[in-house]
């Protein structure tokens, strides 16, 4: 590093899957001071299961948190080891075709379990909780950071890891000369909920229905709804969500003050798949108290830089779940991220410019896969106008519509992040 002062001061605001995953990267890194701030008094993820597909796993492995992840992650058992879903109508459950990712298969974890392995690799001193960033300033070469209980704190760069709701998000957009951004309401909501797999198994066996169900990731389309089915925590649970999505209305409005998660009733989740088959009813009469999410996403944003300050994970893109994909995305930028702020060749006068690059590199990437999960979302939901309901559309679309996401190339990234800031020797590991 070419300075005066010894290591690079590194921060990072928010400790989800995307800051916790950058973190752990960058402090095996002698020549780097990395500092985490978490807003709440501990780590830790809701919901349920979390998928990830071929290029979120190979992201895993080159943060270095492979070990971790594979101790506690599932995979769709063999034969059917390749399978990401199988498609079925939600009337019958007849089969429509299957999305296969070789090697790979359907990689989930329960995210809770994936966020302690997680916090349990990071060494002490690098988090500090109850730490609520509220105020932003850049001074000369410096970023100072203001905390709701008044401390502050300075560093050379600031990466913004604050999920959707991101207030750092506003910083980088008006530094830019752009409107804030806000989380849209998608007109979507999702019921969620765990089952004990032998319970589902038992209640399948009474009611006559194929057990193959459960043993293979499933998702049920139908109009206006799909349900997707995966097994976490080594098979004993079965993660569900449910989808129902409102789209009388252009622009659908979740009212401020609603939280955007709360529980609901199984009578009126099973109301809402009334018209449905004998494998959602029993399925989903297995969940007596779900809860119920609004889905909200963000527009494309015109950038994700500003000077020393950087967005990554949902601050930047947080997109609809129906691709598996927004968790792995946040983590291709942690790991584009962190091979380019690990390298020597890293110094005080080039922090500005290496974020660009890393802003110029991923942001087409993340926006479209942004774009095609709304997308994914029309087509399960049988309103993509090609396909419709059409069972061999369908099918041929599902088969491979997702080997673009799964199989891209982050060392292409990397490369050509490299050949845009001049760095022409070997990258760091
Ligand atoms: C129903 C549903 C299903 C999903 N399924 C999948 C899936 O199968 N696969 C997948 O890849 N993705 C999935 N996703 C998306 C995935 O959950 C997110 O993309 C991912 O969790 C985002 O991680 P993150 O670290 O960017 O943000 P977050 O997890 O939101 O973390 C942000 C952190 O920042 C902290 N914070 C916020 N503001 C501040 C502040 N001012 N100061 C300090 N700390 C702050 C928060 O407390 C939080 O800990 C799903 C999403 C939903 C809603």
């Amino acid at each position: 590093m070419s300075s005066t002062q010894s290591k690079l001061q590194i921060a990072i605001v928010g400790g989800g899957i995307a800051g916790i995953a950058l973190a752990l990267d960058l402090c095996r890194h002698a020549h780097l001071d990395i500092q985490l701030f978490e807003a709440a008094p501990a780590f830790g993820e809701v919901g349920a299961g979390v998928s990830f597909g071929a290029n979120a796993v190979r992201a895993i492995e080159g943060l270095g948190i492979g070990k971790p992840y594979q101790r506690i992650a599932d995979r769709t058992p063999e034969p059917w080891q390749d399978i990401w879903f199988e498609w079925r109508r939600g009337t019958d459950a007849g089969y429509l075709g299957a999305s296969v990712a070789p090697g790979v298969g359907q990689s989930s974890v329960h995210r809770a379990d994936f966020l302690d392995a997680l916090a349990h690799e990071l060494p002490p001193g690098i988090a500090r909780f109850d730490k609520r960033a509220v105020t932003l300033e850049e001074v000369a070469d410096r970023v100072r950071i203001g905390f709701l209980d008044g401390t502050e704190h300075t560093c050379d760069l600031l990466i913004a890891a604050d999920g959707i709701k991101s207030s750092i998000r506003d910083y980088v957009l008006r530094g830019l000369g752009e409107p804030a951004v806000a989380p849209r309401f998608s007109g979507t909501c999702a019921y969620r909920g765990m089952i004990d797999s032998e319970t589902l198994r038992e209640a399948y066996r009474a009611a006559g229905i194929d057990e193959h169900l459960i043993n293979v990731p499933q998702m049920y389309l139908g109009l206006d709804g799909h349900i997707l089915t995966f097994p976490i925590k080594q098979g004993r649970l079965i993660n569900v969500v449910a989808f129902v999505s409102d789209r009388s209305v252009p622009d659908p409005q979740w009212p401020q003050d609603k939280p955007w998660v709360k529980n609901a009733t199984q009578a009126e989740m099973l109301d809402a798949f009334s018209q449905w088959g004998d494998a959602v009813r029993v399925l989903l009469e297995c969940i007596p108290a779900p809860t119920l999410w609004a889905l909200h996403d963000l527009a494309e944003l015109p950038g994700y830089v500003h000077g020393r300050v950087a967005l990554i994970g949902d601050a930047a893109h947080a997109m609809l779940p129906h691709q598996g994909a927004g968790a792995g995305q946040g983590l291709e930028d942690a790991w584009l991220l962190a091979r380019l702020l690990a390298d020597p060749q890293l110094g005080h006068e080039n922090i500005k410019r290496v974020l660009e690059v890393y802003d110029a590199v991923r942001r087409p990437r993340a926006c479209r896969v942004q774009r095609t999960s709304w997308e994914a979302g029309e087509l399960y939901e049988w309103r993509d106008r090609q396909a419709g309901d059409d069972p061999a559309v369908l099918s041929t679309t599902l088969a491979n519509r997702f080997d673009w996401l799964w199989n891209h190339d982050m060392e292409n990234d990397l490369a050509s992040a490299r050949v845009q800031l001049g760095w022409q020797t070997a990258a760091v590991r």
